[in-house]
């Protein structure tokens, strides 16, 4: 390697430790993107990113004439690894979190699906909702706290589901499998359930047998 190294919290809950990978981004020759939501700039720092009033990371980046043009940066990273923007089609991010910009959050969509409009008409305080966009509830176990990348420190709430239905998807699509990015985010919120059950009933029968023991010896 390079001596590139990451040294952010892996926002896309990849597995495999500090994978990073990094693609050229078309249109603007010496800049990359990586999977994790990063960007370096043609001198190989990573590039601090804006957020705009409607809480999208921007950047701001020259192109081959040397033009300044600021773009998303989840459509950056989007065109870095999947395609080029399709016609109609908007960058959206599974999870509604548009500080998570890792490749597995991310997808060319319809407008209608994608969560700028109601960011736009206003729903997007994250802090308040008790559901992500794809329905699941923010509860204890499906709530994870991450880093937003590029080293700001901030921290935003993302569902867990959808971040693990994101990073399966991705590596199903990877082998040529298309999965059901909903059914599969559903399915990890019940067996998140299950477990998150199975571990307070094991917690009880603990507490119970406590206290029998203790009730014996007294
Ligand atoms: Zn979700």
């Amino acid at each position: 390697m390079n001596g590139i190294k990451n040294t952010i919290e892996n926002p896309a809950g990849l597995p495999a430790g500090p994978e990073e990978n990094w693609k050229p981004i078309p249109g603007f020759p010496g800049y990359l993107a990586s999977d994790l939501g990063q960007l370096r700039g043609r001198k190989g720092g990573i590039l601090a990113q804006q957020i705009d009033e409607h809480g999208y990371h921007r950047i701001t980046l020259r192109d081959a004439r040397g033009r300044s043009r600021t773009r998303f940066v989840h459509n950056v990273i989007l065109e870095a690894f999947v395609s080029l923007r399709p016609a109609k089609l908007d960058g959206c991010h599974n999870d509604g979190d548009q500080d998570n910009n890792a490749l597995t959050n991310l997808r060319w969509d319809t407008r209608s699906a994608n969560t700028y409009d109601k960011v736009r008409h206003g729903t997007h305080n994250y802090g308040s909702r008790n559901r992500c966009d794809w329905g699941h509830e923010y509860t204890e176990f499906n709530t994870q706290m991450a880093k937003v990348s590029g080293g700001s420190g901030r921290r935003y709430r993302r569902c867990r589901a959808c971040n693990a239905a994101g990073a399966t998807v991705w590596y199903a699509g990877k082998h040529g499998e298309q999965l059901d990015f909903q059914q599969v985010a559903d399915g990890k919120f019940e067996t998140f359930r299950a477990e998150h059950e199975a571990r307070l009933r094991e917690d009880a029968q603990q507490l119970a047998e406590g206290q029998k023991r203790q009730a014996v010896a007294a």
